[in-house]
């Protein structure tokens, strides 16, 4: 249960496939920061020797501490990022809320967003927003707060407020998902300056389409540049509003099928990120109006009659999540973290590259040392051989002189 009593689904969620290859990959660059500083440690035991390492070998190893920090900090920092995009009034924000399960973003009349929107989950645990290029947090109790503060700045369209909402409320933003919601793309001139500011770095992408019309122009075209800038994002298209298709039950499965059929094209022939297989697995029919209220009234009442076909569409928006969820997950997986391992196998690597070459330096060391000493000794043998004979030579010498003298005298005596 979560603080304001709402029920969480058990942990089962595929975001796990991030959250837990996101410990892995912190715990490893942890270890390759040990083994560094060891390294280094162990460098600056051996330069005192003078003869194996010298300075700049050191000053070289040192850089890979700096390196590795970095790495370590882009790595905690790393999350998964879902944009949306679509006309005003799609129902972007009433999306990103059922998908919250609370009301965090103002959506509606008068509540028109009129700039990017990220919400990420901070382990404060009272809300607060950050304006772009400020660091002051300003409190916000609730939605109102949040779109009168909204409205009260002169924000540019292409700027970014951070709206930091408590983890322990949200369990995708426990697990490091960040939403950002757009405003609509049919205001701006400006879409390429949006997709270098903040959607290179997305994962996901979901188009909020409204099931009551067709696909328009703008929104077709912004995903066109988007493809162009990405090579195959990943792209959802949620035609929202199909509560408004109860009404005319009688055209229910046309329409779904020429929605449907129009948005395997655009994804398939038009966009060409996606096989028909695939498609079918990104396009979906929801009412995120009526899963908001439905999350948001958990465990009260029902206050409002259910429309004709809501738990079709409710079970249809649980298996959006689920899908988004694996594809979020596994495309965040591999964009975030497949750079930083090879980055990884790389400095270790390079360190175990260093070693080895001091280890044979140190080995050529002791050879040559090897090889002076048995010079030395070589010599020395010759030197005490050479003694030996002048030794033998001299003894024999004075043996003679010596019988000889004793001869001499002997002589000189009897006579
Ligand atoms: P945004 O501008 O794309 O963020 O759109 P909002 O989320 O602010 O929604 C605009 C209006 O449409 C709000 O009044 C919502 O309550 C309403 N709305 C959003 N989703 C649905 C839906 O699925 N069905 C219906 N009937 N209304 C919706």
């Amino acid at each position: 249960l979560t603080e304001r009593g709402k029920r969480i689904p058990l942990d089962n969620s595929p975001l796990q496939i991030f959250v837990k290859a996101k410990k892995k990959i912190n715990d490893i660059f942890g270890e390759i920061e040990e083994y560094v500083k060891d390294t280094v440690d162990y460098m600056h035991e051996v330069e005192k020797d003078g003869k194996i390492v010298n300075s700049d070998q050191v000053k070289n190893t040192e850089e890979y501490v700096g390196k590795v920090h970095s790495i370590r900090d882009v790595l905690q920092r790393d999350h998964m990022k879902v944009a949306f995009f679509g006309r005003t009034s799609n129902g972007k924000s009433s999306v990103i809320n059922a998908m919250l399960r609370d009301k965090i973003l103002p959506s509606g009349i008068g509540h028109t967003t009129n700039c990017f929107l990220q919400v990420e989950g901070s382990p404060s645990d009272e809300p607060y927003l950050v304006l772009e290029g400020s660091e002051e947090h300003c409190a916000v109790e609730s939605v109102g707060q949040l779109a009168h503060a909204l409205c009260k700045e002169k924000l540019n369209e292409s700027s970014l407020v951070k709206v930091y909402w408590p983890k322990n409320r949200c369990l995708l933003l426990r697990d490091d998902v960040v939403f950002v919601d757009s405003p609509g793309v049919d205001v701006t001139p400006n879409l390429d300056e949006w997709i270098d500011k903040h959607c290179l770095d997305a994962d996901v992408f979901v188009l909020v389409a409204n099931a009551e019309s067709t696909l328009m122009v703008t929104e077709k075209n912004f995903f066109h540049k988007v493809s162009t800038k990405l090579s195959k994002p990943n792209i959802f298209i949620l035609n929202n509003r199909w509560d408004a298709s109860a009404s005319e039950p009688e055209f229910l499965d046309q329409v779904r099928k020429q929605h449907q059929e129009r948005a395997v094209d655009f994804l398939v022939k038009e966009l060409k990120v996606c096989t028909p297989r695939e498609a079918e697995e990104r396009i979906f029919f929801i009412s995120a109006k009526e899963v908001l209220q439905a999350r948001m009234s958990e465990g009260k009442p029902i206050s409002v009659p259910l429309t004709e076909g809501f738990q079709t569409r409710y079970f249809e928006f649980q298996d959006f999540e689920k899908k988004f969820e694996e594809c979020i997950s596994k495309s965040a997986v591999r964009t975030k973290f497949e750079q930083h391992s090879q980055r990884g196998k790389y400095i270790a690597n390079e360190l175990r590259d260093i070693l080895e070459g001091i280890y044979s330096d140190a080995l050529k060391l002791k050879e040559e040392k090897l090889a002076e000493r048995k010079e030395l000794n070589d010599k020395i043998n010759y030197t005490e051989q050479q003694l030996m004979v002048v030794t033998q030579e001299m003894k024999k010498k004075i043996h003679s002189m010596v019988e000889d003298v004793e001869q001499r005298v002997s002589k000189a005596l009897s006579e």
